[in-house]
């Protein structure tokens, strides 16, 4: 597998673009805002095809695009709700993302059990680690973690946003990301990847978690 990332939008969100050059298939990880017109540029560049997106989770600057896709689009269930037009972000955040132009997903693959999700050629182990969103969740893939917003290089995801919840988001830190092996590559949401053996010693806020 190849990834490709790139970031987009008016919050610079990282999109992760996973191909497989053996079948020519790809899937998506997070589709924020500019990611349709970049996305679709790589694919046919490459002539692939793209099979699936998953979402880390349910704000807009990671699902803007995700419909315009017109695949199966995963999410955990909690965050579902958020697909509607960006609902749970403040007024003028979802007019930066012209929220009331978005379109709805047509196939939607909603989870809510830890465990594997896919489409074939596409395997993922996900762990809910809820906090910045309901619904945030880790994706991995062989010795990558896709962590959202849950934990960046040097920094977590926030926790002041209306569906936020920061006793979850400590539990998360150190709970499942704080089990992530050190050999694991991180690639966040926004931002540059790191690794989990350099998260766990330099990162204040994963160390201020596993003190409580
Ligand atoms: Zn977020
Ligand atoms: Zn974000």
């Amino acid at each position: 597998m190849r990834i490709l990332g790139f970031s987009s939008g008016p919050f610079q969100t990282n999109c992760y673009i996973i191909v497989d050059d053996a079948t020519k298939r790809a899937c998506l990880i997070d589709a924020g805002m500019g990611t349709h017109k970049i996305v679709t540029g790589v694919l046919e560049e490459e002539d692939l095809s793209l099979e699936a997106i998953f979402l880390t989770h349910g704000h807009i600057d990671h699902t803007r695009d995700a419909a315009t896709f017109r695949v199966p689009v995963f999410i955990h269930e909690a965050d579902a709700f958020m697909l509607d037009h960006g609902r749970g972000l403040s007024a003028s955040t979802l007019q930066l993302f012209d929220a009331a132009s978005m379109a709805a997903v047509s196939e939607l693959r909603t989870f809510s059990a830890d465990g594997g999700v896919g489409v074939p050629g596409f395997n993922f182990e996900v762990t809910h680690a809820p906090g910045h969103s309901p619904g945030s969740v880790l994706y991995r893939m062989g010795d990558v973690v896709f962590s959202g917003d849950v934990v960046f290089a040097g920094s977590v995801g926030r926790t002041d946003l209306p569906y936020s919840d920061p006793e979850a988001m400590k539990a998360s830190l150190r709970g499942p990301v704080w089990a992530i092996d050190d050999g694991t590559s991180l690639l966040p949401g926004h931002g540059p990847s790191t690794t989990m053996k350099h998260e766990r010693v330099t990162n204040p806020f994963l160390l201020e978690a596993r003190k409580q």
